[in-house]
C-alpha cells in the first residue's frame, strides 16, 4: 500500500499535513531526518506509516510510559501490531514482546531511553531486522531543553550498534542551542532537517494583568462553561487552592501534580482524558505528550518561566483544529521571582543567561501592545504578520504620552543610588513616611511625594512596563531597580516615551466557541 493510501484507509485521514509527506518519502529512501514541528502538527504519523511499509520493525524512542501507552492503544484500536515495553513491564510480559515478535507480528516497538543501554536489549534489537528509529520527544536529549533526560544521550549508543539504521528525531521545542545539540547527540549532522511552520492558527492567545487572580479566573471560566480546559499554577499547593475554589464555585475541577497519590493522579488523568467538561489544575508535570483533542482553553494562572515552556503548554489546546483559547494571567512579583530563582539556582552561568533570555522572552510577550502570534513566533525566529484574533489585535491598547512621569520614576531610581527595590522606590514617589523612608532619609530627597496622585498599584504596573520595554534593568538576585542607556536618555529629555493604559474590558465581550 501506499503512504497515502494508508493514511486513508488505515488512519482514516484525507490527506497529509503540512510536511508529513516530504518527511515520510525521505525516511522511505532510507533517510535520516531531523523534524521540527508543532504539537498536534502530527508527527507521529511520520514514523507510523514509514513503519507500515517498510520491512521490519520501526523502534519508537519516548520518555513516558503514559505517551507509550496511549499511543500503542490508539495504533492497536485500528488494528496495527505495537507493542510497548516500558520499565514497568513484569518480566513475563517482556517474554510475551519476545514471543510476538517471534512470530513477526510487530511494526512498532515503543521503548523508554532507559531500555536502549540494557545489553540484552542491544542484542535483541541485533537478532530483529529493525527498519527505522524514531526518536520522539527528542528535545529530552538536551541540557538546554526544559525536559531533560539524562537517559536520552544513551541513544548516542544506537550511532555505534546500528549506523546504517535510518534515524528520525521528533520534536516541537528546539531553539538554535537544543537543535544542535540533539543533532549531535543523534549523529544527525549530516541529516535533511525539516521545519514547519509553528503557526496554530486556531489559538487565540490573551493575557491578563493579574489584578485579582482567581476573579478572572472565574470570569473566563464562566464564558467557557462545560468545556474542557487546563489551568496551569505554579506550585502544587496553588494547584489545590485553585481547584478547591473552582470546586466550591460550582466547576467540575480536579487537581494533577507530582505531590499526589499515584493512583489519584492516574484516576484524574483518566477522567480528564474521556471527559468532554472537566477543568484539571496542574503544575507543569501535567501534560506532556498527551493526546487530547477537544481541551478548549489553556490558562496559565502564573506565568511560565520561559517562552518555550509557554509555547508547548498553551499548545495542548485546540488539537482537534476548532477555536480554542491561550491565557497567561501576569503580575511583576512572579517575574522578579522567576529571575532569583533563576539566579540562585544550581545552573552554570551559560545555562542561567539561557534561562534568563527565555524569561525575557516570556516577559515581553505578555507586555507587548502588538499581536501576541507575532511575538510568539519571532521569539521562535518565525517571521509572521498579523493574527487579527489575539486581544492585541482586537482591542488594542492605547498609549498616552508619559515621559514626564517615567522620568520622575527613573530619577527615584537614581537619587536613592539604583540600591532599592519597587516597593521602595514607590513608596517614595507617593510620599509614604515608612520606617525604611525615615531611616535612609529619603523623605528629604526631591522626588519624594512626587507622585501622589498615581495610586502604588499604577505604579507598579508602570515600572513593570518599563522593565519589559528594556527601560529599566532588575537585579536578579536582590531585586534593586537599575538605570541603563535608555533610562539615562529619558532623563535627559532625549527621548520620549509613551505607555499603554489599562484596558476597559478584558478582551472587549463574550468568546464565542
Ligand atoms: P504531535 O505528536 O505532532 O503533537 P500527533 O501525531 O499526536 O501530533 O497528531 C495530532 C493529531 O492530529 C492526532 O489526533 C492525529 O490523528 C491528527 N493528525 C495527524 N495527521 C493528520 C492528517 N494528515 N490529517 C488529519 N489529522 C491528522
Ligand atoms: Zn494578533
Amino acid at each position: 500500500m501506499s503512504a497515502l493510501a494508508i493514511l486513508n484507509n488505515v488512519f482514516g485521514h484525507k490527506e497529509f499535513r503540512g510536511m508529513q509527506e516530504e518527511i515520510i518519502n525521505h525516511v522511505l529512501n532510507g533517510g535520516s531526518a531531523f523534524a521540527l514541528m508543532p504539537t498536534g502538527g502530527g508527527k507521529s504519523l511520520c514514523y507510523q506509516i514509514p513503519a507500515l511499509i517498510m520491512d521490519g520493525v520501526t523502534i519508537v524512542i519516548s520518555p513516558l510510559i503514559a505517551l507509550m501507552q496511549n499511543q500503542v492503544a490508539s495504533l492497536n484500536k485500528i488494528g496495527i501490531n505495537a507493542l510497548y515495553l516500558g520499565s514497568n513491564l513484569e518480566q513475563y510480559e517482556v517474554s510475551g514482546v519476545f514471543a510476538a515478535f517471534k512470530k513477526k507480528q510487530v511494526k512498532l516497538l515503543y521503548v523508554t531511553p532507559e531500555r536502549l543501554c540494557n545489553p540484552w536489549f542491544i542484542s535483541f534489537l541485533q537478532s530483529i531486522k529493525v527498519s527505522l528509529f524514531a526518536i520522539d520527544e527528542a528535545h529530552c536529549v538536551s541540557h538546554w531543553g526544559h525536559d531533560f533526560r539524562p537517559e536520552y544521550k544513551k541513544i548516542n549508543q544506537l550511532i555505534k550498534y546500528f549506523p546504517n539504521i535510518p534515524r528520525l528525531a521528533l520534536t516541537a521545542t528546539a531553539d538554535n542551542y537544543t537543535k544542535v545539540d540533539i543533532k549531535h547527540h543523534i549523529g544527525l549532522t549530516n541529516a535533511l532537517e525539516f521545519t514547519a511552520s509553528f503557526l496554530r492558527e486556531n489559538i487565540v492567545y490573551l493575557v491578563y494583568e493579574k489584578v485579582d487572580g482567581k476573579r478572572q479566573l472565574i470570569e473566563f471560566i464562566s464564558l467557557h462553561q462545560n468545556l474542557c480546559g487546563i489551568v496551569y499554577c505554579s506550585t502544587r499547593t496553588k494547584v489545590e487552592e485553585i481547584s478547591t475554589f473552582l470546586q466550591n464555585n460550582g466547576y467540575p475541577a480536579i487537581p494533577y501534580h507530582a505531590g499526589l497519590d499515584v493512583k489519584i493522579k492516574e484516576n484524574n488523568n483518566y477522567y480528564f482524558l474521556q471527559s468532554n467538561y472537566a477543568i484539571i489544575v496542574a503544575t507543569v508535570a501535567f501534560g506532556l505528550g498527551i493526546d487530547k483533542h477537544n481541551v478548549r482553553y489553556v490558562y496559565h494562572f502564573d506565568m511560565p518561566r520561559s517562552i518555550d515552556l509557554f509555547y508547548q503548554e498553551s499548545g495542548r489546546a485546540g488539537r482537534d483544529g476548532a477555536i480554542a483559547y491561550s491565557v497567561v494571567s501576569f503580575g511583576f512579583k512572579e517575574i522578579l521571582e522567576l529571575k532569583r530563582m533563576i539566579a540562585e539556582s544550581e545552573s552554570g552561568h551559560l545555562k542561567k543567561k539561557y534561562e534568563l533570555s527565555k524569561l525575557k522572552s516570556m516577559v515581553e510577550y505578555c507586555d507587548t501592545i502588538y499581536c501576541r502570534t507575532q511575538a510568539l513566533l519571532g521569539s521562535m525566529g518565525e517571521k509572521f504578520g498579523v493574527c487579527g484574533k489575539c486581544d492585541n489585535c482586537v482591542n488594542p491598547p492605547n498609549l498616552a504620552e508619559s515621559t514626564v512621569l517615567v522620568q520622575k520614576i527613573l530619577s527615584a531610581i537614581c537619587q536613592v543610588g539604583q540600591n532599592f527595590s519597587i516597593s521602595h522606590i514607590i513608596d517614595i514617589l507617593r510620599g509614604k513616611n515608612s520606617p525604611k523612608v525615615q531611616t535612609c532619609d529619603h523623605h528629604r530627597l526631591s522626588v519624594f511625594g512626587l507622585c501622589s496622585e498615581t495610586s502604588s498599584k499604577d505604579l507598579r504596573r508602570n515600572i513593570r512596563i518599563l522593565f519589559s520595554m528594556g527601560v529599566i534593568e532588575v537585579d536578579n538576585l536582590t531585586g534593586y531597580l537599575k538605570l541603563n542607556d535608555r533610562s539615562t536618555n529619558i532623563l535627559r529629555g532625549m527621548e520620549y516615551i509613551s505607555l499603554p493604559q489599562k484596558r476597559k474590558a478584558g478582551y472587549g465581550g463574550k468568546l464565542s466557541i
